[in-house]
């Protein structure tokens, strides 16, 4: 089967008791056994729902992994990952990360004992350099965030498997529509479901895709161990969303493409930082890894201080302000003071995350209304 007929078809079979076409939401925390200590498929909700089992299968079709594990949230599925680590390891990972994976590795992690080490994962050298005899695990975002950096995903998987790391890659932004890092050498991908796979700002959750059955063994250890699983609500949302993934993200990237174009020659505008514009550094790569667009985030930088940053992130209407991406609702916001404020300010200056940097989530909106909500917030910064 092709990509969309996999997100419509694969964890969703029809109910064969009713022929419902959609399968119903199984809510049960327990499930009757047959005999004492003889266990069925399911036996209790924490350890395996089948209403989750869908979409796990779901996401696992579509990135062409060996199996899925759907958290309560893209932080718990990354969480679960780290719990695989000992004290005494090691971790090399990008300095273009979501902030929330900043905070878990430098504030969480480190209690456990785990050494972290950031590196501009453009650079492939920078990561094999990072790396020692105790590094089990390189992670990585490619598109970054918010900067929107490129790191060749094919490269990090032969310098990660050379010295015995495994490879995780946070691939929220690009989605499988456009990047299937397992097909390129990683071994482990997540998403944020909260986001693309969502799709429409109302649930939150996590997701895990593994490339080999003992890596897919070790995280449902831990995930039934620790207990941060989808619940059975939320991974019917999140399976009904993915319906219509493909088209989502494909039309979101055109708007986005248009409005990096039309950005970019704007006289307010310092930087347009998008990996679909031919003078970002990262736009070949991003052509071998990317599928059909570039997808829907874009950032830039504003010829503005703080103050006037502010306005404009302050004045736009349809491109809401809020933290949070990838729905058919634009958002917008200002990384320095909002999703990447957990990064302390040593770290945002030496990362580039600048006060007049503003990272765009661009929906589903008509173009032509997205760009009249900027037009105005740049009078309204310029003024
Ligand atoms: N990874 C990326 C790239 C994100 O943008 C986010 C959240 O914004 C996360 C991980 C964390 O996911 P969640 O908020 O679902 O815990």
């Amino acid at each position: 089967m092709k990509f969309r007929t996999r997100a419509i078809h694969v964890g969703n079979e029809r109910c064969a008791q009713t022929g419902a076409v959609v399968p119903p939401i199984h809510v049960a925390s327990t499930f009757v056994q047959h005999e004492a200590g003889k266990w069925r498929e399911f036996d209790y909700s924490r350890s395996g729902n089948p209403t989750r089992k869908g979409l796990e299968q779901t996401v696992a079709a579509l990135e062409g992994g060996c199996g899925g594990l759907a958290f309560s949230s893209g932080m718990a599925a990354i969480h679960g990952v780290v719990t695989m680590l000992e004290s005494g390891d090691h971790v090399v990972a990008g300095e273009d990360i979501y902030g929330g994976t900043y905070r878990l590795l430098h504030h969480v992690a480190n209690r456990a004992g785990i050494g972290v080490d950031l590196v501009d994962t453009t650079d492939v050298a920078q990561i094999a350099n990072a790396m020692t005899p105790q590094t089990k695990l390189v992670w990585i975002e490619s598109p970054g965030n918010p900067r929107l950096t490129i790191t060749d995903i094919a490269a990090c998987a032969e310098v990660a498997h050379a010295k015995g790391a495994l490879l995780g890659i946070d691939n929220t932004f690009a989605t499988p529509v456009l990047t299937r890092p397992l097909e390129l050498g990683a071994d482990i991908v997540m998403h944020s479901a909260t986001k693309y796979l969502s799709g429409h700002s109302d649930l939150m959750g996590g997701v895990l895709v593994v490339k080999s059955e003992e890596l897919f063994d070790r995280l449902y250890f831990v995930q039934n161990a620790t207990g941060a699983v989808l619940s059975p609500f939320d991974s019917f949302l999140c399976s009904r969303g993915i319906k219509t993934l493909a088209l989502r993200v494909l039309e979101q990237s055109r708007t986005a493409q248009q409005m990096a174009e039309w950005l970019e020659d704007h006289s307010q505008v310092r930087r347009v930082l998008y990996p679909g514009l031919p003078n970002h550094p990262g736009h070949q790569i991003a052509g071998q890894q990317m599928h059909d667009a570039f997808g829907a985030m874009l950032s830039f930088e504003l010829d503005a201080d703080l103050d006037a940053t502010r306005r404009f992130v302050e004045s736009t209407t349809l491109f809401q302000l809020a933290v949070s991406l990838g729905a058919v609702e634009s958002l917008i916001e200002q990384p320095a003071t909002m999703s990447h404020a957990s990064y302390d300010a040593a770290d945002r200056a030496a990362h580039n995350i600048t006060d007049s940097l503003i990272r765009l989530s661009v929906g589903l909106e008509d173009f032509d209304d997205l760009q009249q909500d900027l037009q105005a917030a740049f009078t309204a910064a310029g003024s």
